[in-house]
């Protein structure tokens, strides 16, 4: 299961990856983006596009299935 996510250390929130992807990306209460919630099967370029377009290179697909590194 692949994810987006978000770094909030990167994220200027630009809010470009909510208008791209309202389903997935919302702005959260400090103006950063969050991922909120799983890509659905049908907006996974979306995603992409997002990832492609932000600014600041925040946005990042991880593999849910491959433990993250301690
Ligand atoms: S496109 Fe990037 S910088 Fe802009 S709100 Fe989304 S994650 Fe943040």
């Amino acid at each position: 299961m692949k994810r987006a996510y978000v770094n909030p250390d990167l994220c200027i929130g630009c809010g470009l990856c909510v208008s791209i992807v309202p389903e997935v990306f919302q702005l959260n209460a400090d103006g950063i983006s969050e991922v909120y919630a799983e890509t659905p099967e049908d907006k996974r370029e979306e995603v992409y596009e997002a990832v492609d377009s932000c600014p600041v290179k925040a946005i990042s697909i991880i593999d849910e299935d491959v433990p993250a590194e301690e």
